[in-house]
């Protein structure tokens, strides 16, 4: 089979097991005419195009703006739109509010499900089976490896997503952000925010 064309640029590893598989499984549906290399390259790019920036949009926009917040909560693919973001291809995004009595917790506990069409690929840990496995079981004691612990009598929900539901986290707006605009409150959001691994924190120079 002719295959003299460069993969190298799709694959992190391209000489490990699993690249090879990928490589080989690739060739062989573009010779079944089930999908082409073009098709491909633009899935790769759609997927690369994405980031927890988006993410953290979503969140800014949620905290200044009221409506916006309620209408990310009821539905969240639709509010993705709204701001701009191509999230048409997503499964349902439900996202799921913090609050001082409920912290949210994301976790895929078969295997990697993620909101990609909004944040990208999700982080390598998030994918582990030691994640997996222990966000259910002690999410407290996972928080605090990430340096986060919510407070005792705030109850921990962990959310387990499925290939049909992803969710995401929307953090408490931090005290003392009152200053900021949508931009500079965006930048408090990280993508472990969103997972619920870790909460934003306002800038020490925005604390008066
Ligand atoms: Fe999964």
């Amino acid at each position: 089979m002719s295959h003299d064309h460069d993969h190298e640029t799709n694959f992190g590893s391209a000489t490990s097991p699993l690249a090879a598989r990928v490589r080989a499984m690739e060739a062989l549906l573009i010779e079944k005419g089930l999908v082409t290399e073009a098709e491909i390259q633009d899935n790769v790019a759609y997927m690369d195009s994405r980031s927890p920036v988006n993410g953290a949009r979503l969140v800014a926009r949620a905290w200044a703006d009221e409506g916006f917040r309620a209408r990310l909560l009821s539905d969240g693919k639709a509010a993705a739109i709204e701001l701009g973001i191509d999230a048409v291809a997503s499964p349902e995004l439900v996202v799921v509010e913090n609050t001082p009595d409920v912290h949210n917790l994301i976790v895929c506990t078969l295997c990697s499900c993620y909101p990609r069409n909004v944040l990208g690929r999700p982080p390598d840990w998030y994918k582990s089976f030691e994640y997996r496995s222990r966000a259910v079981r002690e999410p407290r004691a996972v928080m605090r490896e990430f340096g986060f612990e919510p407070p005792g009598d705030t109850r921990v929900a962990v959310h387990d997503s499925t290939a049909d539901v992803r969710y995401m986290v929307l953090p408490i707006r931090p005290p003392g952000t009152g200053g900021l605009d949508e931009s500079e409150l965006a930048d408090l959001v990280t993508r472990d925010c969103l997972i619920g691994v870790d909460v934003p924190r306002a800038p020490s120079a925005a604390q008066a």
